[in-house]
This record gives C-alpha cells, sequence and structure tokens, in this order.
C-alpha cells in the first residue's frame, strides 16, 4: 500500500550527523518556544512554551506503523518536528512506544529550552541519542539569536543542560550554530568552550545557516572561523560530512517533492537529483513545481532553494 499525505511522519531524509532519518513530528507546524535568527522553517507563528498533547499519541502511532509495514530503510528515527519537539507533553511515552517497534536509535532533536524541565529531562533520558542546541553564551545572545520565548531564562536552560548531560546514558551530540557577529568573536567562542566544558557530551558539532533563515541579516561565518571553532571545541564539522538522498513514497513527483519541502527545504540541486533518481523527465517536473502556486523559491548564498508555501 503506498501511503500519501502522512500528518507526523516524513522522510527518510538525509541527515549529514544520522544517515537516513525517519522523521517523527508530534507537534503542529512552527510550534516553537524560540524564534531564532537562523531558523529554516521561518519565523515562529505559534510562540509557546507549555507542553502540550497536541496530538494523539495513538494516531501517530498507527501512522508510524502503517509506514513501517513498508519496510522502508532508514538508520534512525527522529523525533524532530518543525518546531520544538519537547514541546510535546507525551515526548515521553512516545519514545517508548516507538522502541517497541523498532531496535533502530530513537533521537530526539532539541533547542534545550525545556531542558530546565524535570519531565522534559525524563523524557529525553528514554532517547538513544539527544542533539541539544547550544548557540548562546549568555542571557544577552540567547535574546540576539533565539529570541525565546518571554520566561525562558539563559541560566535555567545551560543549568538543565548540565543536569541533563550529567545523567543521560545515550549518546549527547551537541550542535552550535554560529551565527556571523553573533557569537562567532574570539571571545564569544571562547565563552561557548567554558560552557562546554560544564558538559558530559560525546561529539559537537558546529554549524553555521547554510538554507536561507528566517532573517536575511543571520548570516553564515567564513570557513576560517569555523575551523577556529572545530579546533576550539574538537568539534566534527558537518560541512564535511555527506548527506544521502531524499526520498518519498508518494507515487507522484510532484506532491513527493511538496511533501518533502513542507518539513525540509531542498536546493535544486538536491530536488533535481532527486527527479532524476525517480526517472522524471527535469525540466518539466520544474516548470509544473514552478506553476503549482505551491513553492516559495529563496535565493541565498547564490543558490536556489525550495520551500511549501505556508
Ligand atoms: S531553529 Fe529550531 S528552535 Fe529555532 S525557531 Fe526554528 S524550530 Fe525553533
Amino acid at each position: 500500500m503506498i501511503m500519501k499525505n502522512t500528518a507526523y511522519i516524513f522522510g527518510p531524509v538525509p541527515s549529514r550527523r544520522l544517515g537516513q532519518s525517519l522523521g517523527v513530528s508530534p507537534i503542529p507546524e512552527k510550534t516553537c518556544n524560540y524564534n531564532c535568527i537562523y531558523c529554516q522553517l521561518g519565523r515562529t507563528n505559534k510562540m509557546t512554551n507549555k507542553r502540550h498533547s497536541f496530538f494523539p499519541l495513538k494516531e501517530i502511532m498507527n501512522e508510524l506503523k502503517t509506514y513501517m509495514k513498508e519496510k522502508v530503510n532508514f538508520d534512525v528515527i527522529t523525533i524532530v518536528g518543525e518546531g520544538e519537539p519537547t514541546l510535546y507533553a507525551d515526548l515521553g511515552m512516545l519514545i517508548d512506544e516507538i522502541k517497541t517497534l523498532t531496535d533502530k536509535p530513537v533521537v530526539v532533536i532539541t533547542n534545550s529550552a525545556l531542558m530546565s524541565d524535570e519531565g522534559v529531562r525524563d523524557a529525553l533520558y528514554k532517547a538513544d541519542i539527544v542533539l541539544p542546541t547550544m548557540d548562546a553564551f549568555d542571557e544577552e545572545s540567547l535574546k540576539r539569536i533565539n529570541r525565546p520565548f518571554g520566561t525562558i531564562k539563559f541560566t535555567e536552560v545551560l543549568q538543565g543542560l548540565i543536569e541533563f548531560s550529567h545523567h543521560y546514558k545515550g549518546k549527547m551530540w551537541v550542535e552550535i550554530m554560529l551565527v556571523a557577529g553573533f557569537n562567532d568573536s574570539d571571545k564569544q567562542l571562547a565563552a561557548l568552550k567554558m560552557q562546554l566544558e560544564k558538559l558530559k557530551f560525546d561529539r559537537v558539532y558546529v554549524n553555521t545557516p547554510v538554507r536561507p533563515p528566517s532573517e536575511s541579516y543571520a548570516k553564515k561565518v567564513s570557513r576560517e572561523t569555523l575551523e577556529k571553532a572545530n579546533k576550539m571545541f574538537s568539534a566534527l564539522s558537518i560541512e564535511n560530512l555527506t548527506a544521502g538522498e531524499f526520498f518519498s513514497n508518494d507515487p507522484d513527483i510532484i506532491e513527493a517533492v511538496l511533501e518533502i519541502i513542507t518539513r525540509h527545504p531542498m536546493k535544486e540541486d538536491e530536488i533535481k537529483e532527486f527527479i532524476k533518481r525517480r526517472n522524471e523527465d527535469v525540466e518539466e517536473t520544474f516548470a509544473k513545481l514552478r506553476n503549482s502556486g505551491k513553492i516559495d523559491i529563496c535565493e541565498y548564498e547564490g543558490e536556489k532553494t525550495y520551500r511549501h508555501k505556508k
């Protein structure tokens, strides 16, 4: 059976850190407690810090079960969403349920904002890999880069992250997004390093905006800065990792591309590669996509990126 238009499950999408990642999204579109200037999903329109059972766990699991019957190949299941997945109040139960279906690692990507919440930490302890983001080094930088929900305090986020890292038995891969002029000076990198020293983690990834950010002033840092940061943090550069292939089980090529770019903006080359692999005509498909009225094309760093129109 071919499933179309799944509500909660997407991919697998190629991830440079995780391989083929089957995504589970338990929260509504762009629901987040941050409004990061570099967010590739655009500005947060549903700003909240209240955890909620946005969708019934059973519905999500039913969809996942049906999806997995199709024997889709994937390396990990990633709970990620189009916002902050720890806002899903049943996150712990969701991880437990997924683990009854597969032995593949369950991953959670989080912005760390709710690490100060014991219930969130307890839920995350169940995951095999947690990728928390840590871009800020003080209250001011958190406000400038991540623009958090009003009550979120930098010191509490950091304390929660430290607490989590020292009790977690799985793998913790910290991600730092460097934005030019915001957290990339020598002094700021040194402050980030000092913070990292308080955490117990397995890997650090340094990243910089490579897809169109929500604010045009969120620019990527230079290669030299990336190399310097990688050295300072003993980090792995995401740039040097290669991504795999995009996947959709929708038989219609246009719908397939639209399904992927709803959750994951794609560069023009990535779409062309995807169309070619499905043995479809690249030019003709592109023309149909442009005429569908459903895509936004953004020019960023000399490259065209395609997103689903909101
Ligand atoms: S990058 Fe992540 S944490 Fe930041 S606004 Fe976007 S979805 Fe939220």
